[in-house]
Protein backbone atom coordinates (compact mmCIF):
# COMPACT_ATOMS: atom_id res chain seq x y z
CA UNK A 1 0.00 0.00 0.00
CA UNK A 2 1.51 3.33 -1.03
CA UNK A 3 0.23 6.04 1.37
CA UNK A 4 -2.12 8.84 -0.89
CA UNK A 5 0.34 11.59 -0.67
CA UNK A 6 3.21 9.58 -2.23
CA UNK A 7 1.17 8.07 -4.65
CA UNK A 8 -0.15 11.40 -6.25
CA UNK A 9 3.62 12.70 -6.20
CA UNK A 10 4.46 8.97 -8.08
CA UNK A 11 1.56 10.31 -11.02
CA UNK A 12 2.88 13.87 -11.44
CA UNK A 13 6.32 12.69 -11.94
CA UNK A 14 4.69 9.79 -14.38
CA UNK A 15 5.99 7.06 -12.26
CA UNK A 16 3.72 4.20 -12.07
CA UNK A 17 3.36 2.56 -8.63
CA UNK A 18 3.95 -0.76 -10.77
CA UNK A 19 7.31 0.36 -11.45
CA UNK A 20 7.94 0.75 -7.85
CA UNK A 21 5.98 -2.51 -6.75
CA UNK A 22 7.83 -4.36 -9.00
CA UNK A 23 11.22 -3.70 -6.86
CA UNK A 24 9.63 -4.28 -3.95
CA UNK A 25 10.92 -0.83 -2.58
CA UNK A 26 9.79 -0.22 1.18
CA UNK A 27 8.23 3.31 1.74
CA UNK A 28 10.34 5.51 3.84
CA UNK A 29 8.55 7.36 6.34
CA UNK A 30 10.14 11.38 6.74
CA UNK A 31 11.81 11.46 10.34
CA UNK A 32 10.28 13.58 12.51
CA UNK A 33 13.19 15.17 14.90
CA UNK A 34 16.55 15.56 13.51
CA UNK A 35 19.85 17.19 14.49
CA UNK A 36 22.90 18.77 13.23
CA UNK A 37 24.82 15.71 12.47
CA UNK A 38 27.94 18.07 10.57
CA UNK A 39 28.26 21.29 8.85
CA UNK A 40 30.20 20.79 5.43
CA UNK A 41 33.16 22.72 4.56
CA UNK A 42 30.70 24.51 2.51
CA UNK A 43 28.67 25.55 5.20
CA UNK A 44 25.92 23.03 4.35
CA UNK A 45 24.17 21.42 7.30
CA UNK A 46 23.76 17.85 7.28
CA UNK A 47 20.91 16.36 9.24
CA UNK A 48 20.17 13.06 11.04
CA UNK A 49 18.20 11.40 13.66
CA UNK A 50 19.44 11.80 17.38
CA UNK A 51 20.34 8.47 17.71
CA UNK A 52 21.94 8.55 14.09
CA UNK A 53 23.72 11.57 14.46
CA UNK A 54 25.28 10.50 17.54
CA UNK A 55 26.29 6.93 16.06
CA UNK A 56 27.72 8.64 13.09
CA UNK A 57 29.88 11.51 15.30
CA UNK A 58 31.13 8.66 17.31
CA UNK A 59 32.09 6.33 13.98
CA UNK A 60 33.34 9.44 13.04
CA UNK A 61 35.37 10.20 15.86
CA UNK A 62 36.78 6.46 15.66
CA UNK A 63 37.73 6.62 12.47
CA UNK A 64 40.19 9.87 12.71
CA UNK A 65 42.17 7.84 15.28
CA UNK A 66 42.61 5.18 12.56
CA UNK A 67 43.94 8.18 10.53
CA UNK A 68 40.55 7.85 8.27
CA UNK A 69 38.53 10.91 7.86
CA UNK A 70 35.04 10.17 7.42
CA UNK A 71 32.72 13.12 5.54
CA UNK A 72 28.68 13.47 5.36
CA UNK A 73 27.90 14.23 1.86
CA UNK A 74 24.06 13.90 1.91
CA UNK A 75 22.07 13.10 4.82
CA UNK A 76 18.01 13.55 5.80
CA UNK A 77 16.43 14.79 2.71
CA UNK A 78 13.18 15.55 2.21
CA UNK A 79 10.07 13.73 0.25
CA UNK A 80 9.77 17.04 -1.26
CA UNK A 81 13.39 17.71 -1.99
CA UNK A 82 13.58 14.08 -3.71
CA UNK A 83 10.85 15.08 -6.07
CA UNK A 84 12.62 18.00 -6.98
CA UNK A 85 15.68 15.68 -7.71
CA UNK A 86 13.63 13.00 -10.13
CA UNK A 87 11.39 16.19 -11.64
CA UNK A 88 14.74 17.96 -12.59
CA UNK A 89 16.36 14.98 -13.92
CA UNK A 90 13.66 14.80 -16.00
CA UNK A 91 13.43 18.02 -16.83
CA UNK A 92 17.33 17.58 -18.54
CA UNK A 93 15.89 14.67 -20.95
CA UNK A 94 16.51 11.53 -18.63
CA UNK A 95 14.08 8.64 -18.94
CA UNK A 96 11.96 7.56 -15.33
CA UNK A 97 13.65 4.37 -15.86
CA UNK A 98 17.39 5.82 -16.05
CA UNK A 99 17.07 8.22 -13.36
CA UNK A 100 15.42 5.48 -11.37
CA UNK A 101 18.78 3.67 -11.02
CA UNK A 102 20.29 5.79 -9.41
CA UNK A 103 17.72 8.28 -7.28
CA UNK A 104 14.89 6.60 -5.21
CA UNK A 105 11.32 7.65 -6.57
CA UNK A 106 10.05 10.02 -3.72
CA UNK A 107 8.70 8.31 -0.96
CA UNK A 108 11.39 5.48 -0.73
CA UNK A 109 14.56 6.83 0.06
CA UNK A 110 16.42 5.77 2.78
CA UNK A 111 17.46 9.36 3.07
CA UNK A 112 13.73 9.97 3.97
CA UNK A 113 14.31 8.45 7.42
CA UNK A 114 17.19 10.86 8.71
CA UNK A 115 18.94 7.53 9.33
CA UNK A 116 21.26 7.06 5.89
CA UNK A 117 24.58 8.79 4.99
CA UNK A 118 26.05 9.69 1.49
CA UNK A 119 29.64 9.34 3.27
CA UNK A 120 32.78 11.39 1.37
CA UNK A 121 36.55 10.87 2.02
CA UNK A 122 38.98 14.35 1.45
CA UNK A 123 40.60 13.10 -2.73
CA UNK A 124 38.04 11.14 -3.66
CA UNK A 125 35.28 12.62 -5.94
CA UNK A 126 31.97 12.19 -4.20
CA UNK A 127 29.19 9.51 -4.86
CA UNK A 128 31.10 7.44 -7.12
CA UNK A 129 32.11 4.05 -7.60
CA UNK A 130 35.77 4.81 -7.09
CA UNK A 131 35.19 5.33 -3.20
CA UNK A 132 35.51 1.76 -2.86
CA UNK A 133 39.27 1.74 -3.40
CA UNK A 134 39.49 4.71 -0.57
CA UNK A 135 40.82 3.89 2.78
CA UNK A 136 37.28 5.38 3.73
CA UNK A 137 35.69 2.61 2.34
CA UNK A 138 37.97 -0.54 3.66
CA UNK A 139 37.74 1.16 7.69
CA UNK A 140 34.46 1.35 6.85
CA UNK A 141 33.41 -1.95 5.66
CA UNK A 142 35.66 -3.25 8.73
CA UNK A 143 34.45 -1.26 11.13
CA UNK A 144 30.93 0.61 10.43
CA UNK A 145 29.02 -2.53 11.70
CA UNK A 146 30.19 -1.99 15.44
CA UNK A 147 28.20 1.52 15.37
CA UNK A 148 25.26 0.32 13.50
CA UNK A 149 25.94 1.40 10.14
CA UNK A 150 25.37 -0.76 6.85
CA UNK A 151 26.45 -0.73 3.63
CA UNK A 152 22.11 -0.79 1.72
CA UNK A 153 23.25 -1.14 -1.91
CA UNK A 154 25.94 -3.44 -2.22
CA UNK A 155 26.29 -5.00 -5.75
CA UNK A 156 23.08 -6.68 -7.58
CA UNK A 157 21.17 -5.22 -4.70
CA UNK A 158 17.71 -6.69 -4.63
CA UNK A 159 15.83 -2.81 -4.71
CA UNK A 160 17.92 -2.24 -8.06
CA UNK A 161 19.95 0.81 -7.66
CA UNK A 162 23.46 1.12 -8.86
CA UNK A 163 26.23 -0.32 -6.20
CA UNK A 164 26.81 2.77 -3.90
CA UNK A 165 29.71 2.04 -1.70
CA UNK A 166 29.10 5.06 -0.53
CA UNK A 167 25.68 4.85 0.64
CA UNK A 168 25.66 3.80 4.41
CA UNK A 169 22.10 3.19 6.79
CA UNK A 170 22.55 3.53 10.40
CA UNK A 171 20.17 0.78 11.66
CA UNK A 172 19.17 0.63 15.71
CA UNK A 173 20.62 -2.64 17.81
ZN1 LIG B 1 22.49 7.83 -0.47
Amino acid sequence: MISPRIESILAELGIATALVAARSLPECAEACELELAETGEDGREHRLTPEAAAAWKAMKAAALEDGVVLQVVSAFRSIDRQAEIVRRKLAAGKTIEEVLCVSAPPGFSEHHSGRAVDVGTPGSPVLEIEFERTAAFAWLESRAGEFGFRLSYPRDNRCGYQYEPWHWCYHPA
